[in-house]
């Protein structure tokens, strides 16, 4: 029997508190899947209202630093995170990778320490257009998940991975089924059958059904389409349809 299947939406830097409706929406809608877990990352200023406006969904942060505390001006901790009752957390989106310069080894001590305080992480890794041009995808995101991957025996907090090609990111374009069924098929060697990776890149209502059953896909991170419940629900229905 497959994972459960697992979506996260990502606002991303979107959202104040007047958005708190959509993701009420959201969270009343999703008590109609129960075999589907939903979370919602949205920015760190949101989650503790978030949690106060939904209670029942799995609220998230995007980032975590990978110390305790510190001199870290304008960083949040994993502790903070937890203190304002963020369940889980993203780390080494593509975008914190390239606009923040985050090397694998930085993400991988941030999802340690997430997972030593408690907080489920989604750990993303994914490729470049040049990288799946050249026929290097497979090596690329392989080794970069190699270099990411936390020790094992941080749990009992849960890491799924989000195999998320750069190109498809917000561009519309989705990777195939086919490219998407390599990749976790070759990301599933490395991380075994207890871990969910989810797929994302542009998953909408008209792709979700398809992607959600194509084989070693435990679920979605969903970037744009998660910001309104009309948007969102409907993956969360397909993702319902394939557990
Ligand atoms: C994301 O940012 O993680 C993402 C997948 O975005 P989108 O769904 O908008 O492509």
């Amino acid at each position: 029997m497959g994972l459960r299947k697992f979506v996260a939406g990502n606002w991303k830097m979107h959202g104040v508190a007047s958005d708190l409706d959509q993701a009420r929406a959201i969270a009343e809608a999703a008590r109609g899947y129960p075999n589907v877990d939903v979370a919602l990352c949205v920015p760190a200023i949101l989650v503790e209202r978030a949690t106060r406006a939904v209670a029942g969904l799995a609220i998230g942060g995007q980032d975590v630093h990978s110390a305790d505390k510190g001199a870290h001006t304008g960083c949040v901790s994993a502790q903070m995170l937890v203190d304002a009752g963020a369940r889980l957390t993203i780390v080494g989106h593509s975008e914190r990778r390239a606009a923040q310069r985050e090397s694998s080894a930085e993400v991988r001590a941030k999802a340690e320490q997430a997972l030593r305080c408690g907080l489920d992480v989604i750990l993303c890794v994914g490729e470049s257009l040049e990288e799946r041009e050249a026929g290097r995808a497979l090596a690329f995101v392989t080794d970069q998940l190699a270099a990411s991957l936390p020790e094992p025996g941080q749990g009992p907090p849960a890491l799924a991975i989000a195999y998320e090609p750069i190109w498809a990111i917000g561009t519309g374009r989705v990777a195939s089924c086919d490219d998407i069924e390599e990749m976790h098929t070759a990301l599933r060697e490395r991380v075994g059958t207890g871990t969910r990776i989810l797929y994302g890149g542009s998953v909408n209502a008209s792709n979700a059904a398809a992607i959600f059953a194509t084989p070693e896909v435990d679920g979605a991170l969903v970037g744009g389409a998660s910001l309104k419940g009309a948007d969102f629900v409907p993956i969360i229905a397909a993702a319902s349809e394939q557990s």
